[in-house]
């Protein structure tokens, strides 16, 4: 079923960079090989999975860092890494929006997850803009202002009063 060359020299000759050779790895994986160093891409995925969950567990705050400030270079907005760092430090054990007790990472994520907000979505991960608050709340304030915010909650407990 592969259409990869079976060989290294024959992957490299046509510019595929895996190949497979129908030789089963050392850990007896039957699974296709990088050409560039003959690696087994079942081995290459397990290690890179698990390299991913170590530095979660070892740097879970350099890797938010990271995920963050390239967000905040495709928005085109500013990003401040000791302001991030300090904020992430300082939150505590419950939501400051919703007052739920934080399930901090590197449990799994939920609804209870603290997340980095910015404030005021376009001035960006700077001093003074940003908080964590849990992913609940972060989903349901979006983009929104807190003039837009207590509308809703208003518009919700009228459509209830209504339906009454
Ligand atoms: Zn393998």
């Amino acid at each position: 079923m592969s259409q990869l060359p079976s060989s290294a020299a024959e992957a490299e000759k046509i510019g595929s960079i895996r190949y497979n050779d129908g030789v089963p790895c050392k850990h007896g994986h039957d699974s296709d090989r990088y050409t560039q160093n003959h690696a087994c891409a079942e081995c290459s995925r397990i290690h890179s999975k698990k390299e991913s969950a170590r530095q979660r567990r070892e740097n879970p705050v350099g890797k938010r860092v990271v995920a963050s400030r390239s967000r905040a270079k495709k928005l085109g907005v500013p990003f401040d890494t000791q302001a991030y760092l300090d904020a992430w430090a300082a939150r505590g054990d419950y939501c400051p929006a919703l007052g739920i007790k934080f399930v901090q990472p590197p449990a799994p994520l939920t609804f209870a997850t603290p997340e980095m907000d910015r404030i005021i979505p376009e001035l960006g991960y700077v001093r003074g803009n940003i908080w964590v608050i849990s992913r609940q709340a972060n989903k349901m304030k979006n983009n929104g202002t807190a003039a837009m915010l207590r509308q809703i909650a208003d518009a919700v407990d009228e459509r209830i009063a209504q339906g009454k």
